[in-house]
This record gives structure tokens, C-alpha cells and sequence, in this order.
């Protein structure tokens, strides 16, 4: 289980969530428009998603409808970064 990452990140990139996570598993890069979680390092703390300021951070198993393509779209990024 991991917290993904969704929509609202888009283009804001304030690294909040970055400096809240303990364990430094929210990554970017500088041409990505948003941050991403590394699944296989996030503890499910929680504490990433308070400090957001547009609550773009969920739990996998409340990630929004809407937003369910942000699982493979953060998937990817790491396939890209490996
Ligand atoms: S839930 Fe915790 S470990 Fe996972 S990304 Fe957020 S702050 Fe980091
Ligand atoms: S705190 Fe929210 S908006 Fe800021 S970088 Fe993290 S996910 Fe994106």
C-alpha cells in the first residue's frame, strides 16, 4: 500500500509534502509537472497529506474516481527514473 500523488499537484510542485515526509520518498524531476510517491518506500504515514495545500494526496484506497490513473502514471515515472 502507498499514497499516491493525483491531479491538483499539477504545475503547483511546492514540495510540502517533500519536507514532511520522513522517510524522502516524494520525488520529482525538473521537466515532470508534478511530484510522485515511491510505493515501495512510503511508510503510510500520512503526513504528506495535511501539509498539501491543494489535497492532492490520498491513500490508495481513497484516491478519488477520477483520479485512479495517477496509480500508473506514478508507476511510471519511477520506471523512468530506474
Ligand atoms: S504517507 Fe508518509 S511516507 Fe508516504 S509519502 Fe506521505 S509522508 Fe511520505
Ligand atoms: S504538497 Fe501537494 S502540491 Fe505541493 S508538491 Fe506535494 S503534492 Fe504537490
Amino acid at each position: 500500500m502507498s499514497h499516491y500523488i493525483a491531479e491538483p499537484c499539477i504545475d503547483v510542485k511546492d514540495k510540502a509534502c517533500v519536507e514532511a515526509c520522513p522517510v524522502d520518498c516524494i520525488h520529482s524531476a525538473e521537466n515532470e509537472r508534478q511530484f510522485y510517491i515511491n510505493p515501495e518506500e512510503c511508510i503510510d504515514c500520512g503526513a504528506c497529506v495535511e501539509v498539501c495545500p491543494v489535497q492532492a494526496i490520498f491513500p490508495e484506497e481513497d484516491l478519488p474516481e477520477k483520479w485512479k490513473s495517477f496509480v500508473q502514471i506514478n508507476t511510471e515515472f519511477f520506471k523512468r527514473q530506474a
